[in-house]
């Protein structure tokens, strides 16, 4: 099929939640992927950030065939070998004692949400049971995650929302002050909110959260479902910026392309939920796992948080370097190979121009492109990402 009679089909039996989109990919290698009629893009969009090994690594490849062949599915009513070793590697790397596997990031945060509120009523009150969360926030699109998402696009529509949120601005720890009462439970925040714009936290606000939940006696949770893993140039987000939290949710780069999420949390919090208190029938299951172990294990032989380090330098001196010749270039968002170059002005015709040269991007609402290339990404990579869109700049420009 090519890329208009996939699209043709799409349209008629998918709903229309994501709008509508021209291209249709079929086959990836590496850092590129291929569209439906043989065109090569340089994928530096990563399946929004999941693609931490790149398309089909052979890593990748060769536990998917072994599993498949092994066991796909046996549900949580039994252990199941590869989620243990998966969490083993989770434990071993980070403050966490315990792992729960879900499916994606906002069952994640779901998971966090209902573990913030059990440990108040168990441990500290039993009326506290708000969280503080933060404008320009994504958490995800079910009715808790979105509700915590504080962007009121995502809410239209859907009310009445679900209570128990507070807002506050992020980067500003007195609008955190000003809404803990003794109904504050806990505080959910990302460590770089990424779909909210590539916004860094400033020096002291993440370690004022910490300060802030300590003399509150409140949990501090990290939703890491995209720094998580390698991408901010540390294993988790939270030691990039050296702050530890008390629980931490994942996904995204935790599979490299299998649909995969988890929170942790120290020992001490883990047994808040005990037997039935939360499940997944999919949760962590054999085939899941199997890869998770695996993308893992490589992220952590290969070093892949240090040439996240590495490559987001020379990535964002490199897109820094643009704004020498181009006025429009306001500057670079984000950290490790969460990066986004930013626009005085909507770049307008550049971006639709970025991508026909074949580099794979995505505009935010803050004239930001967004780039997350998989963490094993070569400087050449990004030396043909820097020379299409530079190509793009000038021809658009004046
Ligand atoms: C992508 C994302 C989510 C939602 O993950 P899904 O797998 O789409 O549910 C939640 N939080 C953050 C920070 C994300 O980047």
């Amino acid at each position: 099929m090519s890329n208009a009679s996939i699209k043709e089909q799409a349209t008629r039996y998918i709903m229309n939640t994501y709008g509508e989109r021209d291209l249709a990919l079929v086959r990836g290698e590496g850092c590129y992927v291929y569209d439906a009629d043989g065109k090569r893009y340089l994928d530096f969009l990563g399946g929004l950030g999941v693609n931490c090994l790149g398309h089909c690594h052979p890593r990748i490849v060769e536990t998917l065939k072994r599993q498949a062949e092994t066991l796909l599915h046996v549900s949580n009513l039994y252990y199941i070998e590869p989620q243990a070793k998966a969490a083993l590697l989770l434990v071993e790397n980070s403050f966490a004692d315990k792992v729960f596997f879900c499916n994606s990031g906002a069952e994640a945060n779901e998971g966090v949400l209902k573990l913030i509120r059990k440990h108040a009523k168990d441990n500290v009150d039993p009326n506290r049971t708000e969280i503080i969360v933060f404008k320009d926030s994504f958490h995800g699109r079910t009715l808790a995650t979105v509700t915590a998402t504080r962007q009121p696009r995502y809410h239209e529509g859907f009310a009445p929302m679900m209570p128990g949120f507070r807002e506050a601005v992020f980067n500003d720890l007195d609008s955190v002050r000003a809404v803990i009462d003794d109904k504050t439970a806990g505080i959910l925040v990302e460590p770089i909110q990424g779909e909210g714009g590539i916004n860094n936290p400033e020096p002291g606000f993440l370690e004022g959260l910490r300060e802030l939940a300590d003399e509150n006696q409140l949990l501090l949770a990290f939703d890491e479902v995209h720094t998580g893993c390698g991408r901010t140039g540390s294993f988790m987000g939270y030691q990039t910026f050296g702050v530890e939290p008390d629980a931490v949710a994942l996904a995204k780069s935790l599979g490299g392309g299998v649909p995969i999420g988890a929170f942790m949390t120290r020992a001490s919090l883990a047994d808040v939920l005990c037997p039935g208190t939360h499940a997944a029938t999919f949760g962590g299951n054999p085939l899941v796992t199997a890869v998770c172990e695996t993308v893992l294990t490589t992220i952590l032989e290969e070093d892949l948080p240090g040439n996240a380090r590495r490559m987001g330098e020379y990535f964002s001196e490199s897109l820094l370097k643009l704004g020498e010749t181009y006025d429009n270039v306001m500057g670079v968002r984000g950290k490790g190979l969460i990066l986004g170059i930013q626009f005085k002005e909507d770049p307008g015709p550049v971006t639709q121009d970025v991508i026909d040269s074949g580099l794979l991007t995505y505009k935010m609402a803050n004239n930001t492109l967004r780039f997350h290339p998989p963490l094993n990404v070569e400087s050449s990579h990004i030396d043909e990402a820097v020379a299409i869109l530079e190509a793009s700049l000038a021809k658009h420009a004046g």
